[in-house]
């Protein structure tokens, strides 16, 4: 859906092979979906015209690891690691009602949108797995015009499965973090129907999302493989978050060297298609592999220190060239769906594993968050960049707010000091979204009621679900401290090789 012609007018449009300090001053003009000319004094020839004086206009930066479903725990978390915080963000992500389900879509797209983001990877975890649901969630991100890589998480293997030593916490707790699996069929039948049922045009895309190689069997990394194969899809799965989930694949994956990605290459997965994100715990061979097969890693530093997981080990990824990607992760755990501090975050922590001067910069990191992640989901060449025939997805930066006070470079001034005020006008897929800071697509008060109202409840789950649970807290903080012995031959805070 979008309006027939665009014209926006005289804004410094961002070049990734330009200058990417003082971009050069140009017009872009939007035809239906897409961006049919980028230059000096285009004509209007009837075009809506939108003035960009004193705006910079970049990509529609791109969040290539995102879960809509925990978007109202955004706040409620706080010193957990991640193996206690999944004992309460998973139940409460599960068997909402169908107005919660819209609502908390809603909140994390509104909140996508006015930060930038014109497309979300979202690794939904759908519970239970049903057309209601997935329908509530397209229609959402239809209605609000946020470009969606939709990815339902599939999964065999019980959640119990990401703990290392998990049988051997008490039967009570191991209850509380899922001992049931789930079988196969019925979820790639699921899947299938809803490929069908919404195929990808427009802002909707798929991509297929096996939760993590220790929650699928061979089968089900195989079923993913021939899937992902048929439909032409992109995978995404979380890999190597925790050092926890490094001690799994030395010990529980021991026939497969030790490694996840040797278990997922033996089973299909690993090629083109594949991101794996977090990879904090990864071994340079391991990043060297991916390389090779032009498989991809999506990095989440905030998700990753808010949960205590680690810093993933930015310039050996760098150095191996493998192609990364970006993301802000779920809401419960870090809990903004901010490109721009997942920018930064890159470039900063590049500097906890090598002190030297150099790499990574803010122009790269820039091309992660456009270019890298279009990557990941399949979309290089129509998204990620302001060219012809790319996809009208892009936003109006207001220079005039005090984050470019004084303007002395686009690309370091949006990685290192824009907070997201400057945001003012988005663009996705031809339609304005938002303009001069207004939402046009949905009525954002009438959100921020009903939000209200579902809180009340949603807060009684949470209480009670904390209240049921405290018990299992020491268990599970003794099962985080004993990862964090053995010796993995990996730097102690930043999975770099030693
Ligand atoms: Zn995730």
């Amino acid at each position: 859906m979008a309006s027939s012609k665009l014209l926006i007018r005289n804004g410094q449009v961002y070049d990734h092979d330009g200058d990417v300090h003082k971009p050069k001053v140009a017009d872009v003009l939007i035809e239906g979906a897409d961006i049919a000319a980028v230059g000096p004094n285009l004509a209007a020839d009837g075009a809506e015209v939108i003035d960009a004086r004193d705006r910079l206009i970049v990509p529609g930066l791109i969040n290539a690891h995102y879960h809509s479903h925990d978007t109202l725990c955004r706040g409620m978390f706080e010193e957990l690691p991640l193996e206690m915080w999944l004992l309460y963000t998973l139940p409460m992500g599960a068997n909402r009602s169908r107005e919660e389900l819209r609502a908390r879509t809603l909140v994390g797209a509104l909140e996508s949108i006015r930060c930038g983001i014109t497309c979300v990877q979202d690794m939904l975890g759908l519970v239970p797995l049903d057309e209601a649901g997935s329908d509530t969630v397209i229609e959402a991100y239809r209605d609000i015009g946020l470009r969606v890589v939709f990815s339902p998480m599939v999964w065999d293997v019980p959640p119990i499965a990401m703990m290392r030593d998990g049988d051997q916490l008490p039967p009570d707790v191991q209850a509380m973090m899922g001992t049931q699996g789930r079988p196969i069929e019925p979820q790639f039948d699921f899947l299938e129907s809803q490929f069908n049922r919404h195929p990808a045009k427009g802002t909707l895309h798929w991509a297929l999302a096996p939760f993590a190689p220790q929650r699928c069997s061979p089968k089900m990394l195989q079923a993913c493989a021939a899937c992902a194969q048929k439909h032409d899809l992109q995978v995404y799965t979380h890999c190597y978050e925790t050092r926890g989930q490094a001690l799994i694949a030395r010990e529980r994956f021991a026939s497969h060297d030790g490694s996840l990605i040797t278990y997922m290459e033996r089973n299909g997965l690993l090629d083109e298609r594949l991101n794996i994100v977090h990879s904090v715990w990864i071994t340079r061979a391991e990043i060297e592999r991916m390389a090779e097969a032009d498989a991809g890693i999506v990095l989440n530093h905030l998700s990753n220190l808010k949960l205590k997981s680690g810093i993933a080990p930015i310039l050996d990824m760098c150095e191996a060239g493998v192609r990364l990607g970006l993301g802000c992760d779920n809401c419960s755990g870090s809990d903004v769906q901010s490109v721009f501090q997942a920018m930064k975050m890159f470039c900063l922590l590049g500097a906890v594993s090598d002190s030297e001067p150099g790499a990574p910069m803010a122009q790269e990191a820039l091309r992660h968050a456009t270019l890298g992640n279009a990557r990941t989901a399949g979309l290089q060449g129509r998204l990620g960049a302001i060219r012809p025939s790319h996809k009208a997805d892009l936003v109006l930066i207001d220079l005039n707010d005090t984050a470019y006070l004084p303007y002395n470079s686009a690309a370091r001034q949006l990685v290192y000091t824009e907070a997201g005020r400057g945001v003012e006008t988005v663009v996705i897929d031809g339609r304005v979204v938002m303009r001069e800071r207004r939402i046009a697509t949905i009525d954002e008060d009438a959100l921020r009621r009903e939000v209200a109202g579902l809180m009340k409840h949603f807060i009684a789950d949470y209480e009670a679900i904390v209240a049921a649970r405290a018990h299992a807290l020491p268990h599970l903080r003794e099962a985080h401290r004993r990862v964090w012995q053995p010796d993995i031959g990996l730097d102690r805070f930043v999975g770099r090789t030693r």
